[in-house]
């Protein structure tokens, strides 16, 4: 079955892999607020986000008939979730449950309750909950997610298919949109519009003209058409055809086993223009499987190469839906005359001073060794700029544009050096300004020593290209200071930087650092503010691991978590108890340790989600307790090891 929907595909239709569901798991209409192959951090999201109206409680159907292979609960992720096992073989998975039926309901709660967690993945006997098609079997809520909606995947495997090409219909007359072109500059000898930044331009009905010199990639903004949720959405399929060549990222499935880190690949997650672009290339050896094209692995995909001579030629953008939609975008690619390619160095570009002197210098790395420098600290009517490694010889022009003055530099072997830029000023001086000591690597080390204050190592299967990584070490006697976000950290240690911060990885780096602080002192990543990394040590050493590089410093944290005073939640229009006691826990420091955060009642330790989202502690029984007083406690820890804690009690009557 599978084989003849392949034969259908090999003729460019968009046949499904399977036949269709016996019904939606959800009364229709059916409203898609997320989409397939969607952007998350460190995923693709692997199935369709469906709209309940903003509300829980709504009920949801066995699609097909089958059994429950597997139930989930967690304050994260999924919330409460259930795998369905088809009777043809399918996976079907239900995510951010608010509650399920009988007799699924009571075999999980007692489990919970007489494990005391809330956090279960449970296996129950095959056949043992068998439903209908048809048959309710939970209700939607809003568990482990941000808003009420039904997460919906449909798997064989480890595979998560499209689900409106593995079985779930839904009626889609919306073309997709095509809205951007960034066409990023690979090498030191390759420039767009003059400049060695990436260069985007929006896509309109009428072709644009770009002057393009020497290899570049493209990344394309697309949107898939909703129906009626919110316009994040990526089409099922974009494509790129140039010159013969043709690229495509296509979601038709991707493997929970082995794909899913390739996420922050595909995906313009920052380390080209951010905006969540696909990036509609591959290097020579690694293909990520939603990128399809007619080169062998053994090459590169998608490279667009311009030279002198060229005539102008046309870059076809196409996006495609699963119904057949479709929107379709031209833009000519146009070789400038020569002499006239390279870094226009008579224009000047003035920029205000950033407000951190350590934001001067930016870089991102390019594959095959390349590294892209933005320089920020230029003063008014700069000229000429340079950027390079002057004590190494590596040097490179720089063009002004939007985020600065911008060079890539070639950097084949590893070299450590200082940073610098140089240019003539408006009096006609040389201007110098020095940046930070680095280290550019493709290694897996620091070289140094294995028992300096902070080493890394990046296992080569980590990487998905070969470009270089960025090495600062922490300066002698630098004090940190926590924003004040996260007033909680304090006796900051800079441990150094480990970049770019946009570098996408398949697997954790290994980080290791000698231990300064006291037993509440951890590793913290600077992203989203100063991030829990790890404590774990090995005699005096940290010994963690880091799926993201950036910035890493060590802190403590030495104050507990606040407990509000707890209050009972009595949730009514639902079929099934929605009875709640709730109390608030404000923790800005390491995070709350979920596993070890509970509430006693009446001196029993019962079944606690954390909702990371509202920052809600809450046990929500089955079943109400019974008329009276009862006595409680909340137990709120963090993972540094702090216990906050705060007593009461609620009368039922
Ligand atoms: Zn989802």
């Amino acid at each position: 079955m599978l084989g003849a929907s392949v034969l259908a595909l090999g003729l460019g239709g968009s046949a499904s892999f399977d036949r269709p569901l016996s019904r939606p798991p959800l009364d229709p209409p059916i409203t898609v607020t997320g989409g397939f192959g969607e952007y998350r951090i460190g995923h693709f999201h692997a199935g369709l986000d469906l709209g309940t109206g903003g509300r829980v409680g709504r009920p949801v159907y066995a699609p097909r008939s089958g059994w429950i292979e597997r139930v989930r609960a967690s304050g994260v992720g999924y919330g409460r979730s259930l795998y369905l096992r088809t009777d043809d073989g399918r996976l079907l998975q239900l995510g951010h449950l608010d509650a399920f039926v009988e007799p699924v309901a009571s075999w999980v709660a007692a489990i919970q309750d007489s494990s005391g967690q809330y956090e279960q993945d449970l296996w129950p006997e095959a056949h043992r909950f068998a439903f209908r098609a048809g048959e309710r079997i939970a209700w939607t809520g809003e568990s482990g997610a941000g808003g009420p909606h039904l997460h919906f995947e449909i798997r064989r495997g480890d595979m998560a298919y499209h689900p409106l090409r593995a079985g779930l219909k839904v009626s889609d007359t919306r073309a997709p949109s095509l809205l951007s072109l960034t066409l990023e500059p690979l090498d030191d000898t390759s420039f767009v519009e003059r400049g060695a930044a990436p260069y985007t331009i929006a896509l309109g009905a009428r072709p644009e003209t770009v002057r393009v010199w020497g290899r570049v990639r493209a990344v394309v903004g697309a949107r898939d058409g909703v129906w009626g949720g919110v316009d994040r959405m990526v089409p099922w399929s974009v494509a790129m055809e140039w010159a013969g060549e043709r690229v495509e990222c296509r979601f038709d499935s991707v493997s929970w086993a082995t794909d899913m880190p390739e996420g922050d690949f595909v995906y313009d997650a920052g380390r080209v223009v951010g905006d969540k672009g696909l990036v509609l290339w591959a290097p020579a050896g690694f293909r990520p499987r939603v990128i399809r094209a007619a080169v062998p692995l053994a090459e590169e995909a998608g490279t667009i190469r311009v030279a002198a001579g060229d005539v102008p030629r046309t870059l076809r953008l196409v996006a495609r839906d699963v119904a057949g939609n479709r929107s379709e975008r031209r833009v000519t690619l146009r070789a400038p005359s020569e002499g006239a390619h390279g870094p226009d160095t008579t224009r000047a570009l003035s920029l205000a001073h950033p407000r951190v002197a350590d934001d001067r210098f930016e870089w991102a790395s390019l594959p095959s060794g390349f590294l892209r420098v933005t320089y920020r600290g230029a003063g008014a009517g700069v000229r000429a700029v340079s950027i390079g490694f002057p004590e190494r010889g590596i040097a490179s022009a720089a063009s002004p544009g939007r985020g600065g003055w911008t060079a890539i530099l070639r950097v084949d072997q590893e070299t450590s050096g200082r940073l610098a830029a140089w240019g003539r000023t408006a009096e006609g001086r040389i201007a110098r300004d020095r940046g930070p000591e680095v280290l550019v690597t493709r290694g897996s080390s620091d070289r140094g020593s294995a028992a300096g204050p902070f080493t890394w190592e990046i296992p080569p299967s980590a990487r998905f290209d070969s470009g270089s990584v960025v090495w600062r070490g922490a300066e002698r006697g630098e004090k940190l200071e926590a924003p004040p976000a996260e007033r909680e950290l304090i006796h900051g240690r800079t441990l150094g930087y480990l970049g770019p911060e946009s570098e996408p990885l398949r697997t954790a780096v290994k980080l290791s650092a000698r231990v300064g602080g006291s037993p509440r002192a951890g590793i913290y990543r600077f992203g989203d503010g100063w991030e829990w990394v790890g404590s774990q040590r090995v005699g005096s050493r940290y010994q963690d691991e880091s799926r993201r590089l950036g910035w890493f410093a060590e802190f403590e944290d030495t104050v507990a978590p606040r407990v509000e005073p707890a209050i009972t939640r009595a949730g009514a229009r639902t079929p099934y108890s929605r009875w709640a006691l709730e109390a608030v826990v404000a923790e800005r420091g390491s995070g709350l340790d979920a596993r070890a955060s509970y509430f006693t009642v009446d001196d029993h330790r019962v079944a606690t989600e954390w909702d990371p989202d509202a920052g809600v502690l809450r046990w929500r029984p089955l079943r109400p307790p019974g008329r009276g007083t009862h006595r409680f406690e909340v137990v709120a820890s963090d993972r540094a090891g702090n216990v906050g804690r705060r007593s009461g009690s609620f009368v039922l009557d």
